[in-house]
């Protein structure tokens, strides 16, 4: 009976520009703790954008 603790956590990316949402990614809970923001292209924008981490649903 292994343990199997939940430290993976889906999140999603959502463009700082037109707030959709572009990406889906899993984030390790126990190695990030502070909130995600990447350089990420949006399609709706055609460039590159910053997103940011926000809840799935
Ligand atoms: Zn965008």
């Amino acid at each position: 009976m292994a343990s199997k603790k939940t430290v993976v956590e889906l999140i999603a990316l959502q463009c700082s520009e037109c707030k959709r949402k572009n990406y889906t990614t899993a984030k390790n809970r126990r190695n990030t703790q502070e909130k995600l923001e990447l350089k990420k292209y949006c399609p709706f924008d055609r460039k590159h954008t910053l997103h940011k981490e926000t809840k799935i649903k």
